[in-house]
């Protein structure tokens, strides 16, 4: 199951905005605009690669 959160206040009061046309999302209460992040499994990945890169 995906959590939408907003990366910014990691509110889960956001809706596509656009109506999905550009894959965004808009955060309602601090009204960030832009990809979201589905909690917790998106954080891991990140961490993950982020090691994986570094040489
Ligand atoms: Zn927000």
């Amino acid at each position: 199951m995906n959590i939408k959160a907003c990366p910014r206040c990691g509110s889960r009061n956001v809706i596509l905005h656009a109506a999905g046309i550009t894959g965004n999302y808009k955060c309602l209460d601090c009204g960030y605009i832009g990809p979201i992040i589905m909690e917790s499994d998106e954080r891991l990945r990140i961490k993950k690669s982020n090691s994986n890169v570094a040489k």
